[in-house]
């Protein structure tokens, strides 16, 4: 057919390999150095090694500036409500256990509207990537004190400074049941970022990540120092961790042994105030997960139930 060769059709093409462009789209409109930009770029990154489908992938987000990301991804997405990406990624799992669920989420969506949903979702246990992006300042709507803003905050809620101790997003996630992975990094270490992502996506439960988050435009001088300083950190090591090598492992200079498989000594290095601490701070790879237990094919394995969906797909497409 059109003077191409038949036998030249039956040449094996070869299997599809997706590149970092395609998971992006748009532009992405966060304000110039902001946190934001480096967290998109490591997520793709991540998605391209782990070669996710776009068509098999969901980026579940509520409102605020984080909340714009499924906005940037080529991949398919769900900018929901105030608060309430948790339980809509929970659904989509619930009923797409096949697809590749990534939720994110801010300090005040997640951990003050959202928080009735954060409990239960950790409590769930459902396979998934948690990304709080935690720059502890309403950004969206212009500078309001959130539940991780430090005492003392200037805000457009308190403009003689906030009055209540903060969150700790991770001391709270490591209080709730059935807990099974909790990590912290920040935007401005791209190595750690991509290494704690990606350690994130091999977890069989749901993954909570803190990520540390610059907002120049109305915290600009939080962290200023931090992203500068090699002693800022402080990096959790464990050669089941999140660990680097070469000149990444050499720029963070204060490294501190740590066992993730201890849920008390996690909650110690949570309330580390000296440094920023960094890494895996707990995993347990054995606790429930509700995948197991939909509403539909209920005591079905994830397995068999993604088994069930590509035979429904077949059928239809047939
Ligand atoms: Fe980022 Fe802050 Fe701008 Fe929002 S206001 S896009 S958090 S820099």
């Amino acid at each position: 057919m059109f003077g191409i060769k038949e036998d030249l059709c039956s040449i094996p093409m070869p299997e599809t390999y997706f590149g970092v462009d395609d998971y992006a789209k748009s532009t992405a409109r966060w304000c110039p150095g902001c946190g934001g930009h480096s967290i998109l770029s490591s997520v793709q990154k991540v998605c391209k090694d782990m070669q996710y489908p776009p068509e098999k992938t969901v980026f579940v987000s509520g409102i605020g500036c984080s909340s714009r990301f499924p906005h940037y991804m080529g991949t398919y997405g769900f900018h929901g409500l105030h608060g309430r990406a948790l339980p809509v990624a929970s659904g989509v799992k619930f009923r797409r256990p096949d697809l590749n669920v990534f939720v994110v989420t801010g300090d005040g969506d997640c951990c003050s509207i959202g928080a009735g949903h954060w409990i239960h979702a950790i409590r769930y246990n459902m396979k998934m990537v948690v990304l709080l992006f935690d720059n502890s300042i309403y950004g969206l709507t212009k500078k309001q004190t959130s539940p991780t803003s430090a005492m003392g905050t200037i805000s457009n809620t308190h403009p003689k400074g906030s009055v209540l101790p903060p969150i700790n997003p991770l001391q709270t996630t490591l209080g709730i049941a059935n807990v099974s992975f909790v990590a912290q990094t920040t935007d401005w270490h791209p190595a750690h970022l991509y290494a704690t992502i990606r350690k994130a996506a091999d977890h069989p439960g749901l993954a909570f990540v803190r990520i540390v988050q610059r907002c120049p435009i109305f915290v600009k001088d939080l962290y200023a120092d931090q992203a500068s300083n090699p002693d800022a950190l402080v990096m959790l090591s464990n050669e089941d961790g999140i660990n680097l090598e070469g000149s990444a492992a050499k720029s963070i200079n204060r490294v501190l042994e740590h066992d993730h498989t201890n849920l008390s000594l996690a909650r110690e290095r949570a309330d580390i105030s000296d440094g920023i601490p960094v890494g895996l701070f707990y995993q347990n790879t054995e606790n429930p997960s509700y995948d197991d237990y939909g509403a539909h094919n209920l005591g079905m394995t994830v397995a068999e139930k993604a088994q069930g969906i590509n035979e429904l797909l077949d059928n239809y497409m047939s």
